[in-house]
């Protein structure tokens, strides 16, 4: 019973008895679950070894390598709490999620390695760290290298159980931290129940839809998925890498995200889905090359972390002939809150879903003292399982957004009499002019319906009367063209005289994100 579900263990146990199936490709590398488990093993004993126990934190700073994998199991499975820190931090940022979350010890890849160059003297976190694709000499442990760096040779590893390590489903498992988009990162700090709620809710998901159309349940059919977005994201890690080990799966990995590159492994591997953030879909769907390659393997496009336009859900459907899918969720949440796809998004493109079987949604004045009715937009707060406790050391931000189990979301939101969920804006970025409210995703999806617009956001302009006043940031198609006031009339035949932008800018290159395809609001400034 110590090791019964939902814990990491359980899961790692789960994925190694995929024996022979491939499980990560990355290049020319293949992984099977099998070689995978053995790594995993190996390295957990090593790990402990090397002093690493129960609650102790091990950061884990690199891009969608096969490593990747290997040290988050081989750290969870002996009650270590992972820190995947995010890999296109800079030397500094870095060194914040080093500081903030106590680690004990960094695996990290040889970017990584060398961006940390000037911290390693100053910084007592880094006592201790493990580089895998390093070459040449290293002033500190390397000792796992042969391990870690040769995927190609998990094979080879000696066949080992897990260390003894009893963990149970409330135990910390991971600490991911937030985006940034609002302000510094958070560490979420989440439970090994947190990070399995996302294999349940999901299957239960997708068993429900089958049920519906009065089918049976089929065994699942082992599936390749392409991964473009980072692990070091919750939806990666908790529904993309958990739901593959749950299913026996096959995941490629990219070095990094190449639209190109993507239709070559789509039509040589067969893959059945993709996407991630809806940037991706975009990029796939509106590539000119995308028609000199068979994609007809590709069966579902979903995605989530960021508003998606209508427009793409209908898109998707009619020119590649795949399943639409989208969810809600952030990285307090363990990823996916809400979901749907096929007929039910295609009908409600503009909703992300209801929640899944296992949450509770509801709405919230802005002050959080009173629910409000179906139908008024106000604060979105949820309820479930996938909730973490709180954040790690930071007992202020954790008391405000955690509240009796909800987890308030700083979304603004509206439900329908059937529960699905209308993200409008994030509270921070809505606008209000005069008194009223301008929700950024309603204006932006307008723009979208252009046929020249690819790419836009809202933005607030100070105003002295109005308090605030809507511009955009605009990026159109190559070889099209629009113009500001032909935007704008765009808007007004469709939207209240208010809500039309005052200002609108064209960017020449596609507006700048983050890693998890959010546009940066924050960097818009400079256009106005
Ligand atoms: P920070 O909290 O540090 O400011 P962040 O909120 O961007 O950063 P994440 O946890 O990665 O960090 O993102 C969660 C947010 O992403 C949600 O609060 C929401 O604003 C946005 N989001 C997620 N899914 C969707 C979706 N389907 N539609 C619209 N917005 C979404
Ligand atoms: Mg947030």
């Amino acid at each position: 019973w110590k090791n019964a579900p939902p814990n990491l263990r359980a899961i790692a146990m789960l994925g190694a008895s995929h024996g022979d199936r491939t499980f990560v490709i990355y290049q020319d590398e293949r992984v099977t679950y099998d070689a995978w488990g053995r790594a995993v093993a190996t390295l957990a004993h090593e790990f402990q070894a090397m002093g690493i126990g129960k609650g102790d934190r091990v950061a884990l700073a690199m891009r969608n390598l096969p490593e990747w994998p290997v040290v988050f199991f081989a750290a969870v499975t002996i009650g270590a709490i992972c820190v995947p820190l995010n890999a296109w931090w800079t030397g500094g940022e870095l060194a914040y999620g080093l500081a903030n979350s106590g680690t004990k010890l960094l695996v990290c890849d040889e970017e990584r390695w060398e961006r940390i160059a000037e911290l390693r003297e100053r910084c007592p976190e880094l006592e201790t760290v493990l580089v895998t694709r390093h070459e040449g000499e290293l002033d500190r442990a390397s000792r796992l290298e042969a391990i870690l760096g040769s995927p190609g040779a998990y094979k080879d590893l000696p066949a080992r159980t897990l260390p003894e390590v009893e963990i149970l489903p409330e135990d910390d498992a991971t600490i991911f931290y937030t985006s940034g988009t609002t302000g510094k990162p958070k560490g979420a700090l989440g439970t090994h129940r947190n990070l399995c709620t996302n294999i349940m809710s999901s299957g239960f998901g997708a068993a429900c839809a089958v049920l519906r159309r009065g089918e049976e349940i089929p065994l699942p059919q082992p599936r390749t998925t392409l991964t473009v977005i980072p692990l070091f994201h919750v939806t990666a890690c908790s529904a993309g890498l958990m739901g593959a080990i749950a299913a026996g799966n096959t995941m490629i990995f990219m070095y990094r995200w190449d639209p190109v590159e993507a239709f070559q492994i789509i039509e040589r591997e067969k893959v059945n889905s993709t996407g991630g953030v809806p940037t991706i879909a975009w990029q796939l769907l509106e590539h000119p090359e995308r028609k000199n390659y068979d994609l007809s393997s590709i069966e579902a496009i979903a995605y989530g972390g960021a508003p998606a336009a209508p427009e793409l859900v209908r898109r998707i459907h009619q020119e590649f002939g795949a399943l639409p899918g989208s969810g809600w969720g952030m990285t307090e949440t363990m990823a996916t809150v809400t979901g749907h796809s096929s007929e039910d998004y295609l009908n409600r493109p503009d909703s992300c879903g209801p929640a899944v079987a296992v949450a509770d949604l509801k709405i919230m004045s802005e002050d959080g003292t009173r629910e409000l009715p179906t139908g008024e937009i106000g604060e979105l707060w949820a309820r479930g399982p996938m909730i973490v406790k709180g954040y790690w050391d930071n007992p202020e931000a954790t008391a405000e957004t955690f509240i009796d189990g909800w987890v308030r979301t700083g979304d603004l939101a509206r439900l329908d009499e059937e529960g699905w969920c209308y993200i409008a804006d994030r509270a921070k970025d809505m606008i209000i002019r005069g008194g009223e409210n301008i929700y950024s995703s309603e204006v932006e999806n307008v723009l979208y319906d252009h046929p020249a617009v690819t790419d836009a956001a809202l933005v607030g302009l100070p105003h002295h009367q109005l308090g605030e006043e809507p511009a955009a940031v605009v990026h159109l198609a190559p070889g099209t063209s629009a113009s500001e006031s032909e935007l704008q009339e765009w808007v007004a035949a469709r939207l209240a005289k208010f809500k039309v932008p005052v200002k609108i800018a064209f960017s020449s290159e596609t507006l700048p994100r983050n890693a998890n395809g959010k546009i940066l609001k924050k960097e818009l400034s400079s256009f106005f």
